[in-house]
């Protein structure tokens, strides 16, 4: 399908369309534009859909395409008055289900109100395992790659598609809707795709729409034409740099802070620690360690300035897989200076005077990603849900 002929972001609908559905099996969503300048993942699922309706495979469970931030989209801006994928708070969402008669409604209410009836009606369907797919893009160049809450399932599912991993990222973004999918027990990866405006983004995103059906089990891989090609697309991208990689700092961008990143970085940029990286009204702005850059900001919209990643070996990761299918969680109560939170068994509440530095890294092997500071404690969670395996899939 040329590009051109899937370029227009005036009044997308906010059901691109679904296919299958006809039995139990998984319900995948996929959910492209929740920022209004990255339509890319909207062109795939477009994409994609025109091709199962005109092939017809066979399907197990049903795929559901929703668009997000539309009035955003049409005007080809990241967000109207507020970013729709930093609104997904619990606590948010039960007062705009609440206060339907709230008469002074910015336009990002409206869509979240929409697009939170459009998820609910899809999930209604759910004969199956539920499995959500969220589509982006950056502003800057370089290689797509996968976000997820660490839970082995959402490993295993962000693992076949072949691009970088990034772990960790919830732990600095709050209310994204891929965090508050997760919290809901499902599945929930996020997919960078590339640059905002490249169309090569377009034909990644379909590739992880692609590969996210076959590893789900509705699609057959040989039903899928030419997916080993496909594949290749994607992984010739990343071949050169580590699969997994966790984050390490973030660049909160304030008020009046006049922000300007460096030209030229791009996604998984080798950094040096002391490098510069960007200037504000503070004054310069430099690596404090070594690492790669994430998603440098070349937009105007956003409070995030850049994200620093650094590797994780395959050898932490086998080994925190490990522990995890051997529950070996189980003991960190019994550590001195952590206990168990009375109400939610997920948690556990960490003395920071007594357990070390180096607990915070096994708390990290285990799954643990979540952390606030409550005074001198710190808390970290996990999701219930991971407690699953694969086989129970
Ligand atoms: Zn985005």
């Amino acid at each position: 399908m040329p590009a051109d002929q899937l370029t227009d972001t005036q009044d997308i609908p906010r059901l691109l369309g679904s296919y299958g559905g006809y039995g139990d099996g998984p319900l995948v969503i996929c959910l492209g534009g929740m920022h209004g300048n990255e339509p890319a993942g909207i062109f795939a699922a477009q994409r994609a859909l025109q091709i199962l309706h005109s092939a017809q495979p066979p399907f197990r469970g049903e795929f559901v395409a929703l668009a997000g931030n539309r009035a955003a989209l049409a005007r080809g801006r990241r967000y109207i008055e507020q970013d729709l994928n930093r609104l997904w708070s619990a606590e948010r969402l039960a007062a705009l289900q609440t206060d339907t008669q709230c008469n002074a409604r910015g336009p990002e209410d409206e869509e979240q109100r929409e697009l939170l009836a459009a998820i609910e009606a899809t999930l209604a369907r759910q004969r199956g395992p539920v499995i959500f797919l969220d589509l982006h893009t950056t502003s800057a160049p370089g290689v797509p790659f996968t976000v997820i809450g660490d839970t082995l399932l959402n490993r295993h599912l962000a693992l076949s598609i072949p691009a970088p991993l990034i772990l960790g990222l919830e732990e600095y973004l709050d209310g994204t809707t891929l965090n508050y999918m997760n919290d809901r027990g499902y599945l929930a990866v996020g997919f960078e795709g590339g640059q905002n405006e490249a169309s090569s983004a377009i034909d990644n995103h379909e590739v992880a729409i692609w590969l996210t059906l076959v590893t789900a089990g509705c699609l057959r891989r040989e039903d899928v034409p030419q997916l080993s090609a496909l594949r290749e697309t994607v992984a010739c991208q990343a071949s050169q740099l580590p699969r997994v990689f966790e984050v390490r700092d973030r660049h909160v961008i304030g008020a009046g802070d006049q922000f300007v990143m460096e030209p030229g970085y791009r996604n998984f940029q080798v950094v040096e620690r002391g490098q510069l990286l960007a200037h504000d009204r503070h004054g310069e702005i430099r690596a404090r360690e070594n690492g790669y850059m994430l998603m440098p900001l070349y937009q105007s919209q956003g409070t995030d300035g850049f994200f620093l990643v650094r590797e994780v070996k395959p050898f932490w990761l086998h080994l925190a897989a490990g522990m995890r299918r051997l529950r070996l969680e189980a003991v960190l109560p019994w550590l001195p200076g952590i206990r168990r939170h009375p109400e939610q068994p997920e948690t556990l509440i960490v003395n920071a005077k007594i357990a070390r530095w180096f607990v915070i890294e096994l708390f990290h092997l285990l799954g643990f990603r979540r952390q606030r500071s409550d005074g001198e404690n710190l808390i970290v969670s996990r999701r219930p849900h991971d407690a699953f395996s694969l086989a129970e899939w």
